[in-house]
C-alpha cells in the first residue's frame, strides 16, 4: 500500500520531468535585449571563452539552451559627446559582426525571423542586432535605413534622455510623448520592417507609438509596475496597449527592477557607485569589483520574482504578449538569485511548467512570441513597398 501511494505521488512529478526534458530538447530560447557588444569592443571580451564575470558567452549560451539573442548597440547620451554617438554605434555594431564571424562554426548572424528559426534548427546560435536610442542615427532616416541594411532589427525610440523623437521615462517631458518627427520616424521604421521598441520611453510616448505604428511594437526590456512600482516599469494600461497592437513585453531581469526594496537601495547608492566607477576609468576589473560591492548592499531577489512579472503580463494580456528581455550585461551585475547568467534560462521553463502553463504557451513566452512580432513587421513592410 505504501509503495502504491509512493508511486501515485511520484507519477505526476515524472510526467512533469518528461515535459521539461522534451521542451528543452528543441525549445527556442530567444532573448530580446543583451548588451554584450560594448565589452567586445572595449575589453576584447571573447564569446568563445567561458567567463566567471558578465552574463553571456557561447559556452554558457549552450548550457542554457539559448537559441537566439538580439544584442543591443548603444552609446549612452551622457557618456559620449553628441558627435561620437553615431560613430560609436557603428564601431560597436562592427565589433558584433566581427565576433559572430570569428565564431562562424557556432554562431550565425540572423537577418530576419525565418533566419532565426533556420539557424536554431541547424544547431547554431542566432545573433541579431538592435539599436538603443534614436539619438544614435544623427537625426537621419537614411542613417537608420543603413543600420537596417547592417542587420539592426529594432530601435528603442529614446534611451535615458529625451531626443528629437520621443520623451524618455527618465527625463522631464519635452514633447508630451512622441514628437511629430518621431511619428514620421515610426512610419519609416514600419516601411523598412524595423520593429519600434518602446522600452525607456515615457508612458505617454508608448501610447503615442502604439497609436502611430501600423506594425506590432515591443518593449524590449521592461518589467511590470503592478509587481514592482518603480519608474522604469510599465503600468498595466500601457502593457495592455502594447498587447492590443499585437506587440510583446519582454521582461527585464534587473534585480532592481523586479523588486521595489532592491530598487530603493540601488537608487540610493547609485550616485556614489557611479562616481567611484568614473574615478577608476577603464580599469574594468576594478569597475566590476565596485559593481559587486554595491550589488551586495541590495537585498537579494529570487528568480521567482521574475516569474511573477512574466505571469502578471501573461494573465493581463494572454500568453501571446510576453517574452524575455533580460538586459544581461546591461545591468552591472545586478541579477536575480538563480538567474545569474544565460546558462540559467531552463529554470524559467521549469517554473512555467510548475505554474501550469502549457507547452505551447511556454514556447511562445520563451521565444516564439518574439519571432511572431518580427515576422509581422517583415510582412507588413513588404505590403507597404
Ligand atoms: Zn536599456
Amino acid at each position: 500500500m505504501r509503495i502504491l501511494l509512493f508511486l501515485l505521488w511520484l507519477s505526476p512529478c515524472l510526467a512533469q520531468d518528461g515535459r521539461y526534458e522534451r521542451l528543452l530538447r528543441d525549445i527556442l530560447i530567444f532573448d530580446a535585449h543583451i548588451d554584450t557588444p560594448r565589452y567586445l569592443m572595449d575589453e576584447g571580451y571573447r564569446l568563445a571563452d567561458r567567463h566567471s564575470y558578465y552574463e553571456l558567452d557561447i559556452p554558457r549560451m549552450k548550457e542554457g539552451k539559448m537559441g537566439a539573442v538580439l544584442f543591443g548597440i548603444y552609446a549612452q547620451p551622457q557618456d559620449f559627446a553628441p558627435q561620437l554617438w553615431l560613430p560609436r554605434a557603428l564601431d560597436v555594431l562592427d565589433a558584433l559582426h566581427e565576433e559572430v564571424r570569428r565564431n562562424a562554426g557556432l554562431m550565425e548572424f540572423a537577418w530576419g525571423s525565418e533566419d532565426v528559426l533556420r539557424i536554431h534548427k541547424s544547431g547554431k546560435l542566432a545573433a541579431l542586432a538592435s539599436l538603443e536610442g534614436g539619438h544614435l542615427i544623427a537625426d537621419s532616416e537614411r542613417v537608420l535605413r543603413n543600420f537596417h541594411r547592417l542587420g539592426v532589427r529594432y530601435m528603442t525610440l529614446a534611451h535615458f534622455a529625451n531626443n528629437a523623437f520621443a520623451d524618455s521615462m527618465t527625463d522631464q517631458p519635452l514633447h508630451n510623448g512622441v514628437s511629430a518627427k518621431g511619428r514620421a520616424l515610426i512610419a519609416a521604421m514600419n516601411r523598412m520592417g524595423m520593429i519600434v521598441d518602446v522600452s525607456h520611453i515615457s508612458d505617454k510616448a508608448v501610447l503615442d507609438a502604439v497609436e502611430v505604428s501600423r506594425s506590432p511594437v515591443i518593449a524590449s526590456h521592461s518589467s511590470a509596475k503592478a509587481i514592482a512600482p518603480i519608474p522604469r516599469n510599465m503600468p498595466d494600461e500601457v502593457i495592455r496597449a502594447v498587447a492590443r497592437n499585437g506587440g510583446v513585453i519582454c521582461i527585464n531581469f534587473h534585480a532592481g527592477y523586479l523588486k521595489e526594496e532592491a530598487h530603493a537601495v540601488y537608487i540610493r547608492n547609485r550616485p556614489k557607485r557611479d562616481a567611484e566607477i568614473k574615478a577608476v576609468g577603464r580599469d574594468w576589473e576594478r569597475v566590476r569589483a565596485i559593481q559587486r560591492r554595491y550589488f551586495d548592499y541590495m537585498p537579494r531577489v529570487s528568480y521567482k520574482e521574475l516569474l511573477r512579472h512574466i505571469d502578471h503580463v501573461a494573465k493581463l494580456t494572454g500568453p501571446d504578449h510576453v517574452a524575455l528581455g533580460s538586459d544581461f550585461d546591461g545591468v552591472s551585475g545586478m541579477v536575480p538569485v538563480g538567474m545569474e547568467d544565460v546558462s540559467k534560462y531552463p529554470v524559467l521553463v521549469r517554473g512555467l511548467i510548475e505554474m501550469g502553463y502549457s507547452d505551447g504557451d511556454i514556447r511562445k513566452i520563451m521565444g516564439l512570441n518574439l519571432v511572431r512580432v518580427m515576422r509581422e513587421n517583415e510582412e507588413r513592410a513588404r505590403g507597404m513597398q
